[in-house]
C-alpha cells in the first residue's frame, strides 16, 4: 500500500482512458493515474503538476510535441526526434522532457538484426521509429498512405513494400476491430504472405486479442514483437529515468497483458 505522500506519477493524453500505463506502472510500485488533459489544457496541467506531488508524467497522443516545447531542457533524442513521451519535474520545479519510445524499440529488438528496416507509417511514433533504426545502423526504407508526409524523415521513400531483417508498423491500421475482419491488409502496401519477407515483425499497435499483422506474421513462423512489449520498454526505461532503479520488466509485462482492454 503506497502513503498519501510517496510520489506521484501519471500519463498525460487525450482521450487516455484506453491507456494500460497505469496498470504496468502500479504493477512497478508507483502511484501512477490516468492524467486526461485536453490539448488547451495541456500546458498549466503541466505547470502544476509539481506543486501537487507529482515527480514525472508520461506523455501520448496529441501531447508528445507540446511536452517538448514546454520542458526546460530536453535530452539530444527528444530534441533531435522532435517529441517527448516522459517528463520529470526536479525539486524546483523544473520540467525535463525525454524520449523512451525510441531506446524502448531498440530495447524490444534485442540481439535481432537490424541492417534493414521497413517502416509503414509517418505520424508521431514512425518520427521515433525511424530516428531509433537510423541509430542503430539499419538502412530504413519508408512507405505512408501520404507520402509527402514523410518527406522530412531520415529514410529513404519507396511506393510498395521492401524486404528487410525488420518491419515496423507505425499506422494505427489495425487498432480497429474492423481492420481485423474482412481483409485486413487493404490499406498497407503488403498482403499477409507478404509477412515473409522479414525476419522480424513489430506492430506498434496493440488490442485486445491480438492485430492482424502478428497474427498472420506468427502464423507464418515470422517472429513477432507486438505492441505491448513496445509499450512496456518505453515504460521501463521512464521508470528508471524516475527512479535510478531498474524496471521490473516482468511484473509490468504481466500487468500491460492482463489490464483492462478497450471496448474497440
Ligand atoms: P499518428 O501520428 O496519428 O499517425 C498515424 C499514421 O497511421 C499515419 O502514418 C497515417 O497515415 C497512418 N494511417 C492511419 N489510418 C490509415 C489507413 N487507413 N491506412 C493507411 N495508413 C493509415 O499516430 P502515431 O502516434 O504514429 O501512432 C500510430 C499507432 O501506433 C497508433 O495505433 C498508436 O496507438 C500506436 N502506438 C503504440 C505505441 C506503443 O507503445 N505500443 C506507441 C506509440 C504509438 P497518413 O499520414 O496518410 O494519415
Amino acid at each position: 500500500m503506497l502513503s498519501e505522500d510517496a510520489p506521484r506519477y501519471g500519463v498525460l493524453g487525450w482521450p487516455v482512458g484506453h491507456s494500460r500505463s497505469p496498470a504496468m506502472m502500479q504493477a512497478a510500485g508507483l502511484r501512477y493515474q490516468h492524467l486526461p488533459v485536453a490539448p488547451e489544457a495541456f500546458d498549466d496541467t503541466v505547470r502544476a503538476l509539481h506543486g501537487a506531488g507529482f515527480r514525472g508524467a508520461n506523455v501520448t497522443i496529441p501531447h508528445k510535441q507540446a511536452a517538448l516545447a514546454l520542458a526546460a531542457t530536453c535530452s539530444p533524442a527528444a530534441r533531435e526526434i522532435g517529441a517527448a513521451n516522459t517528463l520529470s519535474f526536479a525539486a524546483d520545479g523544473s520540467i525535463a522532457a525525454e524520449n523512451t519510445d525510441a531506446p524502448g524499440l531498440i530495447a524490444a529488438l534485442g540481439d535481432r538484426p537490424v541492417r534493414s528496416a521497413f517502416v509503414m507509417g509517418a505520424g508521431g511514433s514512425a518520427r521515433a521509429v525511424v530516428w531509433a533504426l537510423r541509430r542503430a545502423g539499419a538502412d530504413v526504407s519508408i512507405w505512408n498512405r501520404t507520402p509527402a508526409r514523410a518527406a522530412g524523415l531520415d529514410a529513404r521513400r519507396v511506393s510498395e513494400a521492401v524486404a528487410a531483417d525488420v518491419l515496423v508498423n507505425c499506422t494505427s491500421v489495425g487498432l480497429d476491430r474492423s481492420s481485423t475482419r474482412g481483409t485486413p491488409f487493404k490499406d498497407l502496401p503488403l498482403n499477409a504472405d507478404g509477412l515473409t519477407k522479414y525476419t522480424t515483425v513489430v506492430d506498434l499497435v496493440y488490442r485486445a486479442g491480438g492485430t492482424a499483422l502478428t497474427h498472420e506474421a506468427a502464423k507464418r513462423g515470422v517472429d513477432t514483437i507486438d505492441g505491448l512489449e513496445i509499450l512496456v520498454r518505453q515504460g521501463a526505461l521512464s521508470y528508471t529515468l524516475w527512479t535510478g532503479l531498474a524496471a521490473p520488466l516482468d511484473l509490468m509485462r504481466a500487468a500491460a497483458r492482463y489490464a483492462e482492454t478497450p471496448a474497440s
